[in-house]
């Protein structure tokens, strides 16, 4: 029997960034509708000042500071009023001395004034206004250029748009971006007993394919395009054909089954034929997942998933994501970033390689609690039931009730 050497999971994390850097596509660019979550491309700089004048922050009164020094409940400062400044316009005339116009939230500072006093400071009589409070200069007003300048970078290349730059973008005009293309990632499944997930009726032995819909939920979820390419037997020559077919439109392709070594398990001879410089590991001194094969293929990357959905999908959130993030140039920080929480009850685990554990998180008065969820990878609802994974590293033999651990959720 073939044995394959495994590598631990931080080695792996390590050979992944040596082996694959950004690939370089023509940038593509697409409509603000449609840019959340894609990544730029190129910085962009404001051709305008944000906001284009300046404007009050509140509902009020503009007047010059200095003329309500002093004032108060007992004393106010009188103003004469000389009109008001609508929305969407030019205020009709500047301010003077002792003069004062009434001015809503967003509304344009008249000239002459530089701040704005609250309505709820003042008190109307006719066309005078009693202003009981002082304000300091540039009090309650938003100046031009105050959040954009023109000329400014406003988001420098490799940004991931969130709603808050789509936001900043349209502030300053922009209604198209250059974007750095999606990566294309076809995935395959094999297996004589896999069928689509939508045949009507089973025949005994068979199973509906599981990965392939679950592997292209998880691509396009990380920003990436997914290429669905089918179910090929186990079948050396066709699996190798389909392959190159795949790989050759794709920069990334995922299969699953057939990567451990059975008797009909082709994934690895096939994989290593695609191209050089091949395979830098088969086998990941963890659980579940262990059989996974990672490969590169010219500047193309190559992942031999294990069959079993829940160990398809780890495999796919430890690994798969940082090649993509390796491919891109950009992280997917959500994944980084762990939540704290303690374990519910022992568990035990096998010393010499990570175990990852599927969790439930209850929230406790006293914080984050993490309940293991018990079950064999091949049970896909154990996965439905988890919020996240807590790794039981490798030197560890399981990890005490009551202990802190960092789970990564699962999105
Ligand atoms: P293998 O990695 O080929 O040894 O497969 C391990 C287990 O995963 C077997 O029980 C397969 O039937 C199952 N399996 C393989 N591919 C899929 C798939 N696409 N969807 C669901 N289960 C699968
Ligand atoms: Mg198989």
């Amino acid at each position: 029997m073939r044995l394959f050497e495994v590598q631990p999971v931080a080695q792996v994390f390590r050979a992944i960034d040596q082996q694959f850097s950004p690939l370089v596509h023509q940038p593509e660019i697409v409509s603000l509708e449609w840019a959340q979550g894609r990544v730029l491309a190129e910085a962009v700089t404001a051709q305008e000042d944000v906001p284009g004048f300046d404007r009050s922050t509140v509902d009020g009164y503009a007047v010059r500071a200095k003329e309500t020094i002093g004032a108060s409940e007992s004393l106010p400062a009188f103003f004469t009023r000389v009109g008001e400044v609508r929305m969407g316009e030019v205020p009709s005339r500047a301010l003077h001395p002792g003069e004062t116009m009434y001015i809503p939230t967003g509304g344009m500072l008249p000239q002459g004034a530089d701040a704005v006093v609250m309505i709820e400071q003042v008190e109307e009589v006719d066309d005078l206004v009693n202003i009981y409070r002082p304000v300091a200069v540039h009090e309650n007003v938003i100046f031009r250029g105050e959040d954009v300048h023109q000329g400014e970078m406003l988001l420098p290349a490799g940004v991931r748009l969130r709603p808050q730059e789509i936001g900043a973008l349209a502030a300053v005009g922009i209604d198209q971006v250059a974007v750095v293309p999606r990566l294309r990632v076809a995935i395959l499944s094999t297996g004589d007993e896999v069928v689509p997930a939508a045949t009507p009726q089973l025949r005994p032995g068979q199973i509906r394919d599981v990965n392939a819909p679950a592997l292209a939920a998880a691509v396009q979820r990380d920003g990436a395009e997914a290429i669905v390419g089918g179910i090929v037997a186990d079948d050396a020559t066709a699996l190798l054909q389909r392959c190159s077919e795949l790989l050759h439109d794709a920069d990334l392709l995922l299969l699953s089954g057939g990567s451990s070594v059975g008797t009909r398990d082709h994934t690895e001879q096939v994989i290593a034929s695609l191209g050089e410089p091949g395979i830098f590991v088969h086998g990941i001194a963890l659980h579940p997942g262990k059989p996974a094969i990672l490969a590169r293929c010219g500047q193309k990357a190559v992942v031999g998933l294990p069959g079993h959905p829940v160990s398809a999908l780890l495999i796919y959130d430890l690994f798969v994501r940082r090649i993509l993030d390796r491919l891109s140039g950009h992280s997917s920080l959500p994944w980084q970033a762990q939540i704290p929480a303690r374990l519910t009850r022992n568990v035990a685990s096998h010393a010499g390689q990570s175990d990852y554990l599927r969790v439930r998180l209850l929230a406790r008065s006293d914080g984050w609690w993490a309940d293991p969820i018990f079950g064999k990878s091949g049970l896909i609802t154990t996965l439905v039931k988890a919020d996240g994974l807590v790794e039981i590293p490798p030197e560890r033999e399981g990890l005490r009730e009551g202990e802190g651990v960092a789970v990564y959720p699962l999105q």
